[in-house]
């Protein structure tokens, strides 16, 4: 059976990425790989659109997170957390892992969080040394306006730190023009590779904070972290086939340019969007919808779960269900990474046929013309 995979993470490989990580391996102390790495860095920066600092680490994205924390805080500080999803829950877990206070703004699940409410914690409490945000709510399909947010948090003394690990190459994230002094991402959601890196971006501001937080931490160390990297060296055995295959990524990224990459995922979520109205269905987040993951509400008659797993064990089209309090109650249809037009439209059309075998009344073939429609419209 043909397989498709349009879940948020993992998402599929391009061939050419497949065969980079394929290479033999090579040491990692040597020229021949610090070349690598050099290219790999300044590819980075491209794609977090930055000309601070990127470390590299060994982990899935929530390693990345950890290091976020760990690095910039200590035990008693106080940060500020923003929950609107289960990845906006995840920073204030981090925190009170190594006993740092969190201020949370709660979000009704599917919306964005309002940037002047940021604004008014940020007014009312000075203690706040961290805002901790999410650029896509994977969970809920929500893009936040970080943008807005990083004007906000920029005049005070706070950093900003964005969850970017759904997005980052998907959709518009402009680390410095938009202030945003910590960008974590992750390997296998928008930059198309295997999960197993993790990135953080450190501007100065955030710099001073590394330099005086007290938490423990030793892998996740950014001064072991910057030392090696002003040598072009990692200070730990790198993921060597994964930095081989990322840069492979970047040159695709680069290929298209970041713009059409970010106008293929806006016309995609699109078509999306539109099929999924075609059936009659309603959107998760009708006002915030991310350009990477549309959430959907599974009607009341249909069981989400086995829509799902119908999806994927009949027909190999994988989709994600909904997470936590959502569980069965969402599906999530990513198009993120490695996705085009026809995708979208193999997903759409197992859609029709997985919703009408469960009895869900439907006319074949109506929400997969309307994304023909939205792709077929000339920019
Ligand atoms: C996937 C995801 C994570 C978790 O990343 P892992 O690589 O699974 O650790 C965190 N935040 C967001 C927004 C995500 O989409």
């Amino acid at each position: 059976m043909k397989k498709y995979l349009l879940t948020p993470g993992p998402t599929p490989l391009p061939p050419q990425v497949r065969q980079a990580a394929a290479q033999d391996i090579i040491h990692h102390r040597t020229a021949q790989f610090q070349k690598i790495f050099t290219e790999a860095n300044q590819g980075l920066k491209y794609v977090f659109q930055t000309q601070n600092d990127i470390f590299t680490f060994a982990a899935s994205g929530t390693g990345a997170m950890e290091a976020a924390v760990v690095n910039l805080l200590s035990r008693g500080d106080t940060a500020l957390t923003v929950e609107g999803g289960k990845f906006g829950e995840r920073w204030r877990e981090l925190c009170s892992a190594y006993g740092i206070n969190t201020e949370v703004i709660k979000v009704e699940w599917g919306k964005a969080v309002s940037p002047e409410e940021i604004k008014k914690r940020l007014n009312s409490s000075k203690k706040i040394k961290a805002v901790f945000t999410t650029l896509c709510e994977t969970s809920t399909g929500v893009t936040n306006d970080i943008a807005a947010i990083g004007r906000i948090v920029k005049d005070t003394e706070a950093v900003l730190v964005v969850d970017a690990i759904s997005g980052l190459g998907a959709i518009d994230l402009k680390t410095d023009a938009w202030s945003c002094d910590l960008v974590v991402s992750g390997s296998q959601k928008g930059l198309m590779l295997p999960p197993g890196l993790g990135f953080v971006s450190v501007s100065p501001k955030a710099a001073k904070l590394v330099a005086s937080a007290q938490s423990p931490r030793y892998y996740f160390d950014f001064r072991l972290a910057k030392k090696a990297l002003d040598k072009n060296d990692t200070a730990f055995t790198p993921a060597i086939s994964l930095i081989i295959a990322l840069n492979q990524a970047i040159n695709l990224l680069k290929e298209q340019g970041l713009e059409k990459v970010f106008l293929r995922h806006k016309k995609m979520a699109e078509a999306t969007r539109s099929a999924v109205r075609a059936l009659g269905l309603k959107l998760f987040a009708p006002t915030a919808a991310s350009d990477v993951v549309t959430a959907v509400k599974v009607p009341a008659e249909i069981d989400g779960e086995k829509l799902v797993k119908t999806m994927r064990d009949v027909y190999g089209v994988t989709i994600a269900g909904g997470q936590s309090e959502m569980k069965g109650k969402l599906f999530r249809i990513a198009h993120m990474g490695y996705i085009e037009e026809f995708d979208i439209i193999v997903c759409i059309s197992c859609l029709e046929q997985v919703l009408l075998q469960m009895g869900y009344h439907l006319e074949l073939g109506k929400a997969v013309a309307e994304a023909e429609k939205v792709f077929a419209k000339k920019e």
